[in-house]
């Protein structure tokens, strides 16, 4: 990463008026002033040898930074070896995918604690990480939204120290929703880049991927997405966090509003 903190957007832009694909999202987003684009393949794997060439060639051109999104149907923590083993599965095409059009970071959600305690789903979840190829791309684990999920900060910050291919995406609004608000101002914000300075060393910082958006929550953690300014969310003081601590690497902006949220995002990063 060359050492600057890039913004984009989660899927495809609203655009204006004219129907957009992942090829001609990139010089649209490029010219709205983002950087980067994460490719959704959530429900299915959608870069294919039909666009790959285009989304490629664009991407080229316009110096844009492309991660995605992997699998929603992943978990690690299955009871079933088939299950788990069709999860790696899907992670793998998602890297294939990725590599087609040089992106970076194929971002998931490792799984679920389902009957199992939260030792066990750790151990279980690492054992399957550290079967994943080193295929040139960062596998990295998101934290998560609800409590039934497994990825708290400290189990995501814990397995990349363990296994060397895997990096941390954090999502500010996952943390913030999983704890019913939790982040509130700078402090928290701040708590939380030194905790992953601290166990994984400043490079953690030097490229990092963060997730951000407005987000309805209850006690069970993360409802949906809002956008920024109707949410509680305190980008404001989360910006002032990833300057301070002088953090490099991309930002996704998640939620209805996509790019005028995230170019609010970049202008408001700039302008501190
Ligand atoms: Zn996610």
């Amino acid at each position: 990463m060359s050492g600057r903190l890039l913004f984009g957007i989660s899927g495809l832009p609203l655009g204006v008026g004219q129907k957009v694909n992942y090829a001609s999202a990139i010089p649209y987003l490029k010219a709205f002033g983002l950087d980067a684009m994460e490719l959704l393949f959530v429900r299915t794997v959608n870069v294919s040898d039909a666009n790959k060439d285009t989304i490629l060639h664009n991407k080229l051109a316009n110096d844009f930074y492309l991660s995605a999104h992997g699998s929603h149907y992943i978990n690690l923590n299955a009871d079933a070896s088939e299950k788990r083993k069709a999860s790696i599965e899907r992670i793998l095409d998602g890297v294939d995918a990725l590599l087609k059009v040089q992106g970076r970071s194929l971002i998931f959600h490792p799984g679920y604690y389902l009957g199992s305690s939260k030792e066990g789903s750790y151990t279980a979840i690492k054992e399957s990480l550290c079967r994943l190829p080193h295929k040139g791309i960062d596998y990295r684990l998101e934290t998560t939204g609800k409590g039934t999920a497994f990825g708290t900060l400290e189990e995501l910050v814990s397995l990349c120290k363990e296994i060397p291919s895997c990096k941390l995406c954090i999502d500010f609004a996952h943390i913030h929703a999983r704890n019913n608000g939790s982040l509130k101002n700078y402090d928290d914000f701040a708590g939380i880049l030194q905790y992953v300075s601290g166990q994984l060393g400043q490079a953690a910082l030097d490229d990092l991927h963060i997730h951000m958006g407005g987000v309805e929550y209850g006690v069970k953690g993360e409802r949906n997405h809002l956008p920024l300014q109707e949410s509680d969310f305190n980008y404001v003081a989360c910006l002032k966090a990833l300057k301070e601590f002088e953090v490099r690497g991309c930002v996704i902006c998640e939620g209805p509003r996509v790019e005028y949220d995230s170019l609010l995002l970049k202008r408001t990063y700039q302008d501190l």
